[in-house]
């Protein structure tokens, strides 16, 4: 499958919850502007976020940004599907954001790291999971530092946080190994195809079983 492949899309499609997860700099927002592009009813979850707007917020995503003491009351009145300390900002998905998504799109794409990815699971078992690592930690180290936005206090952070993340990389459901990216894209698009169908086989088979069910009666 290429990039130059059809423009997947229909508001038919069964919702999907995708979530993708990486160490920084392993190449998740790359990958999912290509899927966004293959697959344009597939929506970015809003964040909330304490971390300050960038001068340009390249990556495609929207966030509510909000002071520390706003995001804190947000967790005490339980508002968040999920939530984590991420480089020292709160990061959280609301529930309302995903149910906003829910009646506008056929799916959701969740940029978070591993603590978020566990606790949506938690939320919604039938989300998909995917862990996007780095073919090398020399290779990350070098896409880090290709970004050239960041200090270098901030990308050893990074690196020694990047252990961490990629200890739990059996929690997920698909690892994809980001190394070509044309082989990565490709991989990911094949994911999206086969859960989508799983949905649609699964709902087949339950609709089928309620009629035999109701011609029984
Ligand atoms: P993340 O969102 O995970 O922090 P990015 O998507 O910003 O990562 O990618 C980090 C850097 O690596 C960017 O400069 C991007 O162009 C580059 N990059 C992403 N994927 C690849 C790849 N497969 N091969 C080479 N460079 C890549
Ligand atoms: P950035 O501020 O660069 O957009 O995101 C930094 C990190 O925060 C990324 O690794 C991303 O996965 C994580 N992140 C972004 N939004 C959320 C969120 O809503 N919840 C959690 N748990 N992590 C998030």
């Amino acid at each position: 499958m290429s990039s130059e492949s059809a423009v997947v899309s229909s508001p038919q499609e069964p919702f999907l919850l995708l979530i993708l997860s990486s160490p920084s700099g392993a190449g998740k927002t790359t990958l999912s502007a290509r899927l966004r592009a293959r697959f344009p009813g597939l929506r970015f979850s809003v964040s909330h976020t304490t971390r300050k707007p960038r001068a340009n917020e390249t990556d495609g995503r929207e966030y509510h940004f909000v002071e520390r003491a706003s995001f804190e009351r947000m967790v005490l009145e339980d508002r968040f599907v999920e939530w984590a300390e991420v480089h020292g900002n709160l990061y959280g998905t609301s529930e309302g954001e995903i149910e906003r998504a829910r009646a506008s799109s056929d799916g959701v794409l969740f940029d978070v790291d591993y603590q978020g990815a566990r606790q949506i699971r938690v939320r919604y078992p039938d989300a998909v999971t995917v862990f996007i690592l780095p073919p090398s930690l020399q290779e990350l180290e070098r896409r880090l530092r290709s970004r050239a936005s960041e200090d270098e206090p901030t990308i050893r952070r990074r690196l020694s946080n990047a252990l961490g993340e990629i200890e739990h990389y059996g929690f997920f459901d698909y690892v994809v190994v980001n190394d070509d990216l044309q082989d990565a894209s490709s991989r990911l698009e094949s994911i999206v195809i086969a859960e989508r169908s799983r949905r649609v086989r699964r709902a087949a088979l339950a609709e089928g079983m309620l009629r035999d069910a109701r011609a029984k009666r």
